[in-house]
């Protein structure tokens, strides 16, 4: 365990120099307090839980001190945005505080979200409110729990700063943490600034620090954009497995690692509806949850766009290629498991359509639904889950057709299915209605309910006695809230 003034620091992204980012001191917030902190996240830098709770602590990531080794610098990129180009975005109200080295040998950039104005602030304040660093702390460890790649979260502070918003409210800060920052935007910038020796550069520490397997193959920036491919087709089949709506996929939110990045008004499903869309200034619901599947693609495209003088185009485009079948047999293979099914069949795809047609018609809970399958034989929990649904007719076919499919997929006992399928059927999910309840209360100086929150989702596939009340569908004040973009 180490004490706050023992992290070991290695800048390397900083030491790229003043073409990729600007030196910039945080803003410090006023009577920085720690709102909470995820202590699997310390774990991550080795140190002891208990330091969270310390005036220092506090202070660190409130913006009042720093460590000496820290070199905080605003990155510069760039980005499609709802599909248009914007030329130069960049890190307008965060900063790269510094990489630290755990004993592992694992390699953590330490992010401060809300950290005051940098060059890349445009019209904005350079701060985060509250609401929306809780919302980010609590979906990047509550999505690590369920094992979909995020960035992660160590804590949030909270101030008397006031910011202004639709009205005013107080700023925050949440400390992010990733193996890098690095964005697809990055790599846009350089492309379309035309600055060749900067991009070479950049690829090069992309290379090196992230993808280092694919130094030893015959064209290592093919390689290490075939992988950055293959991750977000598992990435993105994870989201719509488990009913993840990211909300704002535009090309500078999307990491270079494959990792869930950047939060906005992000949400989980409640009753499954493929054409929710969780942004509400989303008019066209281009980041609707079925369209993350093909903007996937399309920001990777984009990605590939900025990759030219590095990769031939038809290399490239046959490397797109993969996405769509990657993506498939990714989600497939989650569904099966969700549906508690060991092998494959051809049909499976169909069961799983029909199903998800079904649920969509009656607005059957996308999370509760697949937990209760696995309590009992398929038989039993099929009939009481019938009641869930309007047509009756129609859940009663598919009920057949999965029963036999259970049948032809091998013999186990009752129990043997529930641990399987609890396995990967979560309980606790970080449903709208949760975090806002969380949020109200904070935001009134009672931080107990985002802590316990936090704690619930820590462990989203246990039972928790006592916390039956997370695992609930929402109660109608809580279904389809509208989440603020502003941030
Ligand atoms: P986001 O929607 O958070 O992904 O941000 C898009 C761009 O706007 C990024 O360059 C952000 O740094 C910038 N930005 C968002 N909110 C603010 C803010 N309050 N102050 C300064 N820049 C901001
Ligand atoms: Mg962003």
């Amino acid at each position: 365990m180490k004490a706050l003034d023992e992290l070991t620091f290695d800048n390397r992204f900083a030491r790229l120099g003043d073409a990729f980012s600007t030196h910039v001191l945080p803003e410090p917030l006023d009577a920085p307090l720690l709102v909470v902190a995820s202590n699997a996240a310390m774990a991550l830098l080795d140190l002891d839980p208990a330091v969270a709770e310390t005036p220092v602590f506090a202070e660190l990531f409130g913006g009042h001190t720093l460590w000496a080794e820290a070199e905080p610098r605003a990155m510069v990129y760039s980005g499609h945005q709802f599909g248009g180009y914007t030329p130069q975005l960049g890190d307008g109200r965060g900063l790269l505080l510094g990489e630290v080295y755990n004993e592992a040998g694992e390699h953590w950039d330490l992010h401060l979200k809300g950290a005051g104005m940098t060059p890349y602030s445009r019209m904005g304040d350079g701060r985060a409110v509250l609401r929306s660093s809780i919302r980010e702390f609590l979906a990047s460890e509550a999505l690590h729990a369920l094992g979909i790649p995020s960035s992660r979260a160590l804590c949030v502070i909270g101030s008397d700063t006031p910011v202004w918003r639709e009205k005013q409210e107080r700023g925050a800060m949440v400390l992010r943490m990733a193996p890098s920052h690095i964005r697809f935007g990055h790599f846009e910038y350089f492309y379309y600034t035309k600055k060749p020796e900067q991009q070479a550069l950049l690829a090069e520490h992309v290379l090196n620090l992230h993808y280092p397997e694919c130094r030893e193959q015959p064209e290592p920036y093919l390689a290490m954009f075939r992988e950055i491919v293959e991750r977000n087709a598992e990435l993105i089949a994870k989201w719509q497995a488990y009913g993840f709506c990211h909300g704002v996929m535009n090309t500078d939110n999307m990491s270079i690692l494959g990792i869930t990045f950047d939060f906005g008004p992000f949400a989980f499903l409640d009753d499954f509806d493929a054409h929710f869309i969780c942004n509400h200034s989303d008019h066209e619901g281009r980041y609707s949850f079925s369209n993350q599947v093909p903007i996937g693609q399309w920001n990777l495209s984009a990605l590939a766009q900025a990759l030219t003088p590095f990769i031939s185009v038809e290399a490239l485009k046959e490397t797109l290629g993969l996405y769509l079948p990657l993506y498939q047999a990714n989600y497939l293979d989650l569904m099966r498991r969700r549906m508690g099914l060991t092998t494959a069949e051809d049909d499976d795809q169909k069961l799983v359509e029909r199903l998800l047609q079904l649920m969509q018609n009656s607005g059957v809970d996308y999370t509760l639904f697949f937990r209760r399958l696995g309590d009992e034989s398929a038989a039993l929990a099929v009939a009481r889950l019938r009641d869930d649904f309007v047509d009756l007719a129609g859940f009663d076919a598919w009920a057949e057709l999965y029963k036999a499919r259970v049948a032809r997929d091998g013999e186990y006992s009752e129990e043997q299915r529930r641990k399987r399928m609890h396995a990967v059927n979560p309980l606790y999910i970080l449903r709208n209605y949760l975090a806002q309840n969380a949020i109200t209360a904070a935001e009134s100086g009672d931080y107990s309910e985002v802590r316990r929150l936090h704690e619930v989702l820590s462990k989203p596939f246990g039972e928790q006695p006592g916390m039956e009340q997370y695992a609930q569908r929402p109660p109608d004040w809580g279904k389809h809230l509208e989440i603020s973009c502003s941030s």
